[in-house]
């Protein structure tokens, strides 16, 4: 980049905040820092290139504003502009031209950051997430017992082993990005398989960890180098052949860590690279629980009480319920609860885009194979490693080998009953949000035939919001599930289900006269 500096003479500017304008001509001077306006009087003004920015408004004029970069006083963050005209089409578009080529150079998208330097503008994470959220976060991850919980979990580890040393070919001479290394294991997995090069990119203090324990390992260590910072702020020295991660919450997507794989994959691989996993499914299928039911809907009765020490609790009976119905269930159930065939979303992390992250709509139709009460939603989800020599799912499914995600269950505050045969339609919409999780909406319906609004049968809805940053992990509770799962008995049925008995009459009423 032999161009330093580069001048051009513009007919006039005018400053937006201060209402003077400069006699012609103008010199309007670009360097990689800043844009400078030297004025008739002798004094000049500037904007810093690094946040300014140029808008065309015509032929001749352009608007060229800039944020104000003061962090202290949010009150006095004002932002300047000034409008240029220029002399000629010409001339305007060299400007324009030039001030594109020196804020590329300035910003870094150039080659001019050197390697393992954060990059100047602020990041993807940091846009999207609360900072109290990211700091609890990697706090967490940052300590060993939680990196030896998924350690131990040897249907994960196991599977990633097997799915590494299995595919050798994919690992052999070959530069590899462990996106969240933590502990680094998948990265000494990948240098045992023969990787040239792992890059470990960890944000949390598990990082210094991760060195201590690759430098143990000297014989595969002296391939690795450890990363301490976010897949979205470090710069690599080379691009990877392969992406190694375990970015899966709760759900599949909880944490949001799944963007970070993209936003790795969009930085640091080559076209066509390969990533591991591969893609991701989740799978959801409606269940019919009455224990589960009962357990949750008995949580708020305590809030019943109109004589608690002389104290009505009464006022926040509805508020409690429906906070205890918010939480998604964690557990691992029986997958004779579900009443049928489950219904999958494909995330393929190779084309996916970030965005297509940030809300997840999936419609849902089921066919009941029983008649039940359906209480409702129960998710899972399994990943696939699309190696060269063998593919290897990651399953969390009931009924497989419980991992630490185990599965989740959206319970709906009103159940629905079905027949055998009937038709379940319904919708899980879910956002993401800034606290690395979403919030989920879930919505079931089943019509029954017979007499009811015109004679064309009733729908019966139900919906249901639920935070999935605020599970229920419910792995304390026992877990007998009796090969028929029977009515419970009815001193189970406190208060709360008064209400759902007296649907529950109306509806086999219903089907009588079917
Ligand atoms: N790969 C390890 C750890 C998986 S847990 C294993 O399989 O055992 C996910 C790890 O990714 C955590 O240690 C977390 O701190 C890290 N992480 C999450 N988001 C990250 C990001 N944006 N940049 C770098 N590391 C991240």
């Amino acid at each position: 980049n032999a161009v330093r500096e580069q001048d051009f003479l513009v007919e006039s500017i005018s400053q937006l905040s201060i209402s003077e304008s400069s006699s012609p001509p103008v010199v309007a001077r670009l360097s990689s820092e800043s844009l400078k306006f030297g004025l008739d009087s002798g004094g000049s003004f500037q904007f810093d290139l690094l946040d300014c920015q140029l808008f065309k408004l015509g032929a001749l004029q352009s608007l060229c504003v800039s944020e104000s970069k003061q962090k202290i006083n949010m009150e006095k963050r004002f932002s300047r502009g000034c409008t240029i005209q220029f002399r000629n089409e010409e001339e305007s578009n060299a400007f324009h031209q030039a001030f594109e080529h020196f804020k590329k150079e300035v910003v870094g998208q150039g080659s001019s950051l050197s390697n393992g330097c954060l990059s100047l503008s602020t990041s993807k994470f940091d846009d999207k997430i609360e900072p109290s959220s990211a700091k609890m976060y990697f706090h967490y991850y940052g300590q060993l017992l939680h990196q030896q919980n998924m350690l131990q979990d040897y249907v994960r580890t196991g599977t990633y082993y097997a799915a590494v040393l299995e595919n050798r070919s994919d690992f052999v001479d070959r530069v590899v990005v462990d996106v969240g290394a933590g502990s680094g294991i998948l990265s000494l997995f990948a240098a045992q398989a023969g990787a040239r090069h792992v890059y470990a990119v960890e944000a949390s203090e598990m990082a210094d960890y991760a060195r201590k324990l690759i430098a143990g390992n000297p014989s595969l260590g002296q391939r690795i180098t450890v990363i301490k910072g976010k897949v979205e702020e470090v710069e690599l020295a080379e691009k990877a052949d392969i992406l190694i991660s375990e970015p899966m919450g709760t759900l599949l997507v909880n944490e949001r860590m799944l963007e970070s794989y993209i936003i790795a994959r969009d930085r640091f691989l080559v076209p066509n690279g390969k990533m591991f996993p591969t893609i991701g499914r989740i799978h959801m299928a409606p269940f019919s629980d009455e224990y589960l039911y009962i357990e949750i809907a008995n949580k708020a009765l305590f809030w019943q009480q109109q004589n608690y020490y002389g104290v009505n609790l009464t006022p926040l009976h509805s508020t409690a319920f429906q906070g205890y119905f918010s939480q998604p269930v964690v557990d691992a159930f029986d997958p004779r609860l579900l009443v049928a065939p489950a219904i999958s979303h494909v995330i393929d992390f190779t084309s996916t885009k970030e965005e297509e992250l940030f809300e997840i709509d999936v419609p849902l139709r089921y066919t009941s194979a029983v008649g039940a009460r359906i209480h409702g939603l129960a998710c899972w989800f399994d990943v696939l490693f699309n190696g060269s020599t063998v593919q290897r799912w990651l399953t969390t499914s009931p009924g497989a080998p419980t991992t630490h995600w185990y599965q989740l269950r959206c319970v709906l505050p009103q159940p629905i009953y079905v027949m055998p045969g009937q038709e379940i339609i319904g919708r899980l919409y879910m956002v993401a949000h800034k606290a690395q999780s979403y919030t989920l909406h879930l919505t079931l319906s089943a019509k029954t035939w017979g007499p009811g609004a015109d004679q064309g049968g009733i729908l019966q809805t139900s919906s249901v919001k639920l935070d999935l940053k605020e599970p229920y992990y419910r792995m304390s509770q026992p877990q007998v599930y009796p090969a028929t799962q029977e009515q419970p008995p009815n001193q189970l049925l406190q208060t709360q289900d008064l209400q759902i008995q007296s649907q529950d009459d109306e509806c086999s009423d219903l089907l009588r006269q079917v």
